[in-house]
């Protein structure tokens, strides 16, 4: 059995991710966690468990944990698994370079997952980008357009980076060399090599992500369709299963996908 702490329990994705774990006959909920004054805070989940709001007993009893806060929450909870000895997936996105040097270092003592997107239909649509963008040269212009249900906070999507920078590896540069700052009132001609991004928020969108490459009287357009949530959190839970036991290290979702299957 893999034991399971969800972090963020009352959340969209904390409740997809429970719902997913207590139905998967190999693992077993430890405990959720919830920021203090949240409703979900104290009441019972699973068989007997009561939500607190200390990531760190959990961390304890956990295998590995899954944390899909918010960036703000990012430190402490790498503090408890690493205290705690527990594998760590981090689903949270709007992440600054701060917090992937925290999980830089966490990853030299537990096995960390950072993924901005679980799916297995996002991880194969990166390898596809990469390699579209690799075979076209700077002609094609890169735009990556993002649509999201109206409570999402962080733009663009972390998944729509995560899209970018496979991008940008095609074109063998880091994506800050190429991003493009949002065309809006005179921003001028495009420049050519750059890849652009543009968000769009409405509605209960769980999250539709289209890059575009535009050539001269051509193009080619990838793109991904969330229909729920269930796809994450089916994607978190097998990747916890995947985490649990490996070495110390920093993990994607295409190692998990490649050695896991
Ligand atoms: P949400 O706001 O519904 O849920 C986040 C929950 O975390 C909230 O209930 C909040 O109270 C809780 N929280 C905040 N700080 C906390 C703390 N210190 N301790 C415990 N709980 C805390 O948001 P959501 O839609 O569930 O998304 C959560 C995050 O996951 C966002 O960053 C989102 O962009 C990201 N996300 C990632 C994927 C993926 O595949 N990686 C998919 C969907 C969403």
């Amino acid at each position: 059995m893999i034991k399971i702490g969800v972090l963020g329990a009352g959340g969209r994705m904390g409740q997809a991710i429970i719902a997913e774990v207590l139905t998967a006959p190999d693992c077993w909920l430890v405990g959720g966690v919830e920021r203090a004054g949240h409703p979900i805070c104290g009441s019972v989940i699973g068989e007997g468990l009561v939500v607190g709001a200390n990531a760190a007993p959990v961390a304890h009893k956990a295998d590995v944990l899954i944390d899909f806060t918010s960036p703000a929450a990012l430190e402490e909870n790498l503090r408890a698994a690493l205290d705690g000895g527990a594998a760590i997936l981090v689903g949270t996105t709007g992440l600054a370079p701060e917090h992937h040097a925290a999980i830089d270092n966490a990853a030299k003592s537990i096995a960390v997952l950072q993924a901005a997107n679980t799916s297995l239909g996002v991880t194969v649509l990166a390898a596809m980008v990469e390699q579209a963008s690799r075979a076209l040269d700077t002609t094609w212009d890169i735009e990556i357009v993002e649509l999201h249900h109206r409570h999402k906070v962080d733009a663009p999507s972390g998944t729509a980076l995560f899209l970018a920078e496979a991008a940008a590896r095609g074109r063998g540069l880091p994506l800050s060399e190429l991003r493009l700052p949002p065309h809006d009132a005179q921003s001028g001609v495009r420049r050519a090599g750059g890849i652009g991004l543009a968000a769009l928020r409405g509605g209960s969108v769980a999250g539709d992500h289209k890059v575009i490459l535009a050539g001269d009287g051509e193009r080619i357009e990838l793109g991904h369709v969330a229909e729920g949530r269930d796809i994450f959190a089916r994607g978190a839970v097998k990747a916890a299963r995947w985490l649990a036991g490996l070495d110390p290290g920093r993990y994607t979702m295409a190692d998990m996908f490649r050695t896991a299957g």
